[in-house]
């Protein structure tokens, strides 16, 4: 076993201990111990890191590793430090204990995201002390606040150090490149080029105020449940992206399955729990999550408002707010709370190959496809802030029963060892030879 096999998990655990869990509130306790973790096991085998704090206690922690051949560009590997919190009485260890039990490593952020954050580490620290170099540049990047926006991490950095990402062209980082196995001989690795687009959206109905006993035609509640209900009952048409085309024909045919376009559902559950995932990519979604109007049983408020959370394909965004206008209504008018872009890359190219080519080394019975997420990653800041081209690559081989998505903010978060020593190698392979 490398070195890097050897400590990943130790790795692991020593930032699980570091609770780090993001309220999205300011309360929490902050990336500063985890941050600390890295740094401390950087400058243990004499790397240099840059340690940035956009609030205080919400760490940062970049470093580059200078490759042989400046000419190319550089690649980013980023892994977010924040984890979402635990609530301990629902689980069946200490969250933040970071236990090993039964080949595994428990607890919060063991793949959300303190996986990546140890196997960047390892083979970090591992590259330096054999003193390989890389081809090109690599950016390592361990940052706050992914689970609350980026706004303390990767948003803060890519505005006020962009310099630290200089000649980064490409980045990998969460959520893909795990395993589903459709027999032994057979695993497909979905690695992630596309996301769907998310906006919040206020909806406000102004009407006319007046006494709940008297005759009145322009009610802004009524226009507001009205609008909620067009758009919470709308039945959003199947919209096949490329990427979710290509995913669609790479499962049928692993599984030897027809991919029939008028009923994918036969090829949805082929993939089993992994669903989760992907079930909402294949059709725009907008759900409405709050209501709120008036303030007296007999007092018609002169205002109601609803609160929708829209989440748009790649390359549809204006279809969907297309549909979303005519479902409105002429009363309701539509404001953003919060917006942001949907992503969607090809899969090919050097970076594609090199990870085909280093799933399939370790791997014989892989299989790599691409596959749009229904949320979102840091990549989209990276991507909107310096036009860098994300994928979604933290390769884990995985048993073929475990439910992997389930564990993404999950109670008993875990992920076996030998996937963590199997994504170490697949990525040694990479960075060293891309
Ligand atoms: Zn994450």
């Amino acid at each position: 076993m490398t070195p890097a096999e050897n400590e990943v998990a130790d790795l692991c655990v020593e930032l699980i201990r570091a609770d780090s869990s993001n309220y999205g509130d300011g309360s929490g306790p902050g990336e500063r111990a985890a941050a600390e973790v890295v740094m401390a096991r950087l400058s243990e085998v004499g790397i240099d890191s840059t340690y940035i704090e956009s609030e205080p206690g919400r760490g940062n922690v970049i470093t580059r590793v200078e490759g042989s051949d400046p000419s190319l560009p550089a690649l980013l590997v980023h892994g977010h430090l924040d984890v979402v919190p635990a609530n301990a009485a629902d689980w069946s260890v200490d969250p933040f204990a970071g236990e090993i039990r039964d080949g595994y490593i428990w607890g919060r952020g063991a793949v959300d995201m303190k996986d990546m954050d140890a196997m960047m580490l390892a083979l970090i620290r591992q590259m330096k002390r054999e003193g390989r170099k890389p081809r090109r540049d690599i950016v390592f990047a361990w940052v706050a606040d992914e689970e609350a926006g980026g706004v303390y991490g990767a948003k803060y950095l890519t505005a006020h150090h962009p310099e630290l990402f200089e000649g980064v062209t490409e980045s990998i980082s969460e959520v893909g490149g795990y395993s589903l196995e459709v027999d032994p001989s057979l695993r497909l690795y979905l690695i992630e080029t596309a996301q769907k687009g998310l906006s919040w959206m206020k909806l406000i109905a102004d009407g006319t105020a007046g006494h709940g006993s008297m005759l009145n035609s322009d009610n802004a509640v009524t226009e507001v449940a009205r609008a909620v209900a067009r758009i919470g009952e709308h039945d959003w048409p199947l919209t096949y992206t490329a990427t979710v085309r290509q995913f669609l024909t790479e499962v049928a045919d692993a599984f030897g399955i027809p991919f029939d376009e008028d009923d994918p559902q036969p090829i949805l559950d082929k993939i089993g729990p992994l669903v989760r995932f992907v079930g909402a990519t294949l059709r725009h979604t907008a759900n409405p999550t709050q209501l709120d109007a008036g303030y007296k049983s007999n007092v018609i408020p002169g205002q109601a408002t609803a609160v929708v959370d829209g989440r748009f394909l790649p390359g549809f965004e204006e279809d969907f707010f297309k549909t979303i206008d005519s479902l409105l209504g002429p009363k309701v008018r539509r404001e953003f709370i919060h917006h942001d872009i949907a992503l969607e890359t090809t899969f090919d190219g050097a970076l594609v190959e090199s990870m085909i080519a280093a799933l399939k080394a370790e791997d014989p019975a892989a299989r790599a496809i691409p596959y749009c997420m229904s949320g979102g990653t840091d990549n989209k800041t990276f991507f909107a802030d310096l036009g860098v081209r994300g994928f979604g690559f933290v390769p884990l081989r995985l048993p073929g029963d475990m439910d992997f998505a389930s564990m993404f903010h999950g109670v008993d978060e875990r992920v076996p060892v030998d996937a963590l020593q199997f994504g170490v190698r697949v990525l040694d392979r990479l960075l060293l030879n891309y």
